[in-house]
């Protein structure tokens, strides 16, 4: 099930243009805060130039000290050494504070920045993607992962400063101070590279197969908990925690390479960092008893190796946030990089509100996957303002039919066509905009009744809000709620029959006032009273508009001025109630069936 979301390829292994394109992307979140990544940056220069200069003073004063008499000018000497590195200090900690809290703020706005994008680009992604894509998965990627995101930004040029000019800079004042030491030193340098390298990819790789295994328990969670009201009637509550018992094991699990490959990394750079300090101190004292280097040089040394050592410490921290942004990063780019299937052409045009004359011109439809076609050559004209039934047998495509118009799916031969214009030449916001679709799994927005028909028309005043709840018969009931249109009903509207809610997507749809309605079963799932009100609201939704209903209870529809049978080769029958039922085909035998029941 989750598979197919799983272990991409090419998210392991990006071909190198496409590394290029994620690096050049990874570089524009920058563009926006360049002032304050200077600034950053700026003072992460300071806070390693600080450190590297405090060694030096000291040199200054310890060389100064040896050999000379103790007197007013050593006195004067020690004071301005002492003064000069407390003002290093003070320096180094206003630029560590600067960094520390405005990097991260950095980090943070880049972090905002990318999740604002992945949210509106998953929002944009068709019905396609969101089909095969669990909302768990992409809930995982766009909160979870993206947490990291903040701190790779922030982290990654500022840590990398440091890093590279503290390391750059002590190894100077060593060489500067014993050039044969500081090459003892630099010898161990490729070896713990190359140390650092292979389990650093060790850790980006259980890093990425982590947040993989953390989506599919978040997917648990949204499915069984989104599913609480099945999985309890069921009492199916142990069969649910053995499943997710399996995923949480499972992260668990990935979680271990990661923490094994972390635990050897920060082992060695705190081993490499003591290793140089013991070599400095034996063969500087070696070299102190030959008579080579001074006790004052070698007191510098050994300062500038705390310098050095630093960032070395640091660094299994470091590179584990990066490794944390970096497959944050990745994930969140995989989404970026999907392009919807259903999107505006270049040159589509706003549609003007349309007559709402539907054709289908040897229309073709498969879904996604290598399914079997749903469609093909399929011909079909709805006159605009008319009211057309589809029935036919269920899996025969009437849903799939009316998905097409809207573009919730792109026709996959053929052409759809809105008065005469192909839709895919009309932008997907003005067309959307003309067209009303009711559902029967209705769903409402957490919030009040009055924004939940708002949704309709975010401009509706009051007045309107209350007039279309008129229409679609849904005042009474709503009036009679604890706060009116101002209650909250919840997410998914929990506290409302099913009939209360098909009322208020009805008058959801009447403030949108659509040029098309498409109504698909809407009243199956009601009782009988519930189906009356809701019929006479759709009814009067209908008036001026075109119709076409998707009705699952054939004794609904006989009014219809024309009632369309879909069947496996596409429209077999089309005509009144009375024509086809004079015609004995298959509305003659679907009404049997209907009788039978
Ligand atoms: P109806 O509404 O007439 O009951 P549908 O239009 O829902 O039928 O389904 C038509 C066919 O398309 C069925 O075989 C169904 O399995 C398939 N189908 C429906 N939705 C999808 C989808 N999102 N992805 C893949 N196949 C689908
Ligand atoms: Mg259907």
């Amino acid at each position: 099930m989750s598979s197919i979301t799983r272990a991409r390829p090419s998210a392991a292994h990006p071909s190198p243009s496409k590394s290029r394109q994620r690096w050049r992307k990874f570089l524009s979140y920058y563009r926006p805060h360049l002032p304050l990544l200077a600034a950053d940056l700026a003072a992460a220069l300071i806070v390693a130039a600080a450190a590297v200069a405090q060694p030096l003073v000291a040199n200054l004063v310890t060389t100064g000290l040896i050999g000379l008499p103790p007197g007013p000018d050593v006195l004067n000497q020690i004071l301005l050494a002492g003064g000069l590195m407390l003002l290093l200090l003070a320096v180094q900690v206003g630029a560590s504070f600067f960094v520390d809290y405005q990097g991260h703020m950095m980090g943070a706005r880049i972090e905002a920045d990318v999740r604002q994008e992945l949210f509106e680009h998953a929002q944009k992604l068709s019905f396609g993607y969101h089909d095969r894509t669990r909302t768990g998965q992409l809930m995982s990627r766009i909160t979870n992962d993206s947490l990291w995101l903040g701190e790779l930004f922030h982290h990654g040029p500022e840590d990398l400063t440091i890093t590279v000019l503290k390391f750059a800079g002590a190894m100077a004042v060593l060489v500067y101070v014993d050039p044969a030491l500081a090459g003892c030193i630099a010898l161990l340098v490729p070896f713990a590279v190359l140390y650092a390298l292979h389990f650093n990819g060790r850790m980006s790789r259980a890093l990425a197969r982590s947040k993989q295994e953390i989506a599919a328990v978040n997917e648990r969670v949204e499915d069984a908990l989104g599913g609480i009201r099945v999985v309890q009637s069921f009492a199916n509550e142990r069969l649910e925690s053995g499943r997710f018992a399996t995923h949480n094991r499972r992260f668990l699990e990935s979680r271990r390479e990661g923490y094994r490959s972390e635990a050897w990394f920060s082992l060695g750079a705190d081993t490499f960092a003591q290793l140089i300090v013991i070599i400095v101190i034996i063969i500087g004292a070696l070299r102190v008893r030959e008579g080579e280097l001074t006790l004052a040089d070698m007191l510098t040394f050994l300062l500038a190796v705390g310098v050095l050592v630093d960032p070395v410490q640091r660094l299994a921290n470091i590179i584990r946030l990066w490794q944390e942004g970096h497959t944050g990063f990745v994930r969140a780019m995989e989404i970026l990089e999907v392009e919807p299937d259903v999107a505006d052409r270049p040159g589509a045009m706003a549609l003007p509100r349309p007559s709402g004359a539907i054709s289908f011109r040897d229309v073709g439809f498969h879904y996604a996957g290598g399914g079997a076609p749903v469609f093909s050559g399929l011909n079909l004209k709805i006159e605009a303002g008319s009211f057309v039934a589809l029935v036919g047998p269920s899996g025969v495509g009437k849903t799939t039919l009316c998905s097409l118009i809207p573009r919730f799916y792109d026709v996959t031969a053929g052409a759809l066509l809105l008065d005469g214009t192909d839709i895919r030449d009309i932008t997907l916001a003005s067309l959307r905009r003309q067209i009303g679709v009711v559902q029967q799994d209705v769903y409402l927005f957490a919030g009040t009744v009055a924004e939940n028909l708002r949704y309709g028309r975010p401009d509706a005043s009051e007045e309107e809000i209350v007039a279309a709840a008129r229409a679609a018969n849904a005042h009474d009931f709503i009036t009679a709620l604890p706060d009116g249109y101002a209650t909250d009903i919840g997410q998914r509207g929990v506290r409302l029959s099913g009939g209360q809610k098909q009322r208020l997507t009805i008058a959801r749809a009447f403030l949108k006032d659509p040029a098309v309605l498409i109504f698909d079963e809407a009243t199956s799932a009601l009782d009988t009273e519930s189906e009356r009100l809701v019929q006479e609201s759709m009814a009067r939704l209908a008036q001026g508009r075109t119709t076409i209903v998707i009705a699952h209870r054939l004794s609904t529809i006989r009014q219809a001025e024309r009632i369309l049978v879909l069947g496996p080769d596409g429209i077999e029958e089309d005509g009144t109630h009375e024509a086809l039922m004079q015609q004995g085909g298959a509305y003659w035998r679907l009404q049997q069936l209907a009788a039978r029941i």
